[in-house]
């Protein structure tokens, strides 16, 4: 999906559908607003008036903790009003259809939506569907794309290892079923990242996994080596329609980062993971709560981010 619905005419941010089609300038520039965002979180009143008297609409079709209320506190921070709606307890689950509850929601004069749906391409279709002057932010489609999730990433990245063109960067496990993965691959290589390899079985790699621009390993003691940031991520079982691994301890024995393969990475390599983790199936606990580990700073990020690319899209980014 090519997306310059995404960019109004001037070349600025209107939709955040995915990170396909966007340049490197856009998404440092991304990063920077994000920067001038993230000492907020430090003061005792942690607003700015950017976006008030807007209305954002959180349109949650799947479950998320992270994302929906960074996505929520973002808003907030910006002084937005922001209404969170659960779709299992609204109307789509009577029968009115995805088009009829974004209409009714336009009519009581929403300026943006955020948007996660088990459908890859909803936020897509919703941003061609929706009234001109509203925003879409996609926060999680099917198996295509994460983008706010792949930006918290690099702005994570960055803060610790500045650089994306020394970065040799690993993303570990079901690459296949991930929105994430996809998207942040998309990002490092944007950001000029100097490698992105996956590490997988076959069974969790998509065919011609290699043309989205990675160099791929089967074995995670080889594949370590060298690597500055090591992303892990949860199989998605939710996902998975047929038997791909033989169980989820013999996944680990294979698979799972403990503190003796963490070894093989660069000594100051950085853990990652969007979260959420399962220990003792792909990251022991020992890792994922140890002074490597960046996956609560990952967390906090995404509060800077969202409210970056909110901003952004409202145009109001030039306030800061
Ligand atoms: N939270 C991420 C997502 O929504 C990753 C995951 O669920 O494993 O895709």
């Amino acid at each position: 999906m090519n997306d310059n619905l995404q960019l109004n005419s001037d070349g600025k941010l209107k939709h955040f559908l995915t990170i396909e089609g966007l340049d490197k300038t856009l998404l440092t520039e991304i990063l920077d607003i994000a920067e001038s965002f993230i000492g907020m979180s430090d003061q005792q009143i942690k607003k700015v008036p950017l976006l008030r008297g807007k209305t954002i609409v959180n349109l949650f079709f799947e479950n998320s903790t992270r994302t929906r209320t960074t996505f929520e506190l973002a808003a907030k921070r910006l002084s937005a009003d922001v209404l969170s709606m659960s779709i299992a307890t609204s109307s789509t689950s009577k029968g009115e259809s995805l088009l009829d509850t974004i209409r009714n929601l336009e009519a009581m004069f929403v300026d943006m939506f955020v948007v996660r749906h088990a459908i890859s391409g909803a936020a897509h279709f919703i941003a061609q569907q929706t009234a001109p002057h509203i925003s879409v932010i996609n926060a999680g489609d099917g198996q295509h794309a994460h983008p706010t999730q792949a930006m918290l990433d690099m702005f994570t990245i960055r803060q610790v290892k500045p650089d994306f063109s020394q970065l040799r960067v690993a993303i570990i496990g079901d690459i296949l079923h991930s929105r994430v993965a996809r998207s942040q691959i998309q990002a490092l290589n944007t950001l000029g990242a100097a490698e992105v390899r996956v590490i997988a079985p076959k069974t969790l790699l998509p065919a011609h996994v290699e043309s989205l621009g990675v160099s791929v390993s089967h074995n995670l003691n080889v594949g370590l080596k060298d690597i500055d940031v090591i992303i892990m991520l949860r199989l998605q079982k939710e996902r998975m329609t047929s038997a791909l691994l033989p169980s989820e301890s013999e996944y680990f024995k294979c698979f799972g980062l403990t503190e003796a393969k963490l070894k093989i990475a660069k000594p100051d390599a950085i853990v990652m993971h969007p979260g959420p983790i399962n220990r003792g199936v792909e990251i022991d606990s020992k890792v994922a709560d140890g002074k490597q580990s960046v996956i609560l700073k990952q967390v906090s990020n995404g509060i800077a981010i969202r409210m970056a690319i909110m901003a952004m899209a409202m145009q109001t980014q030039g306030a800061v």
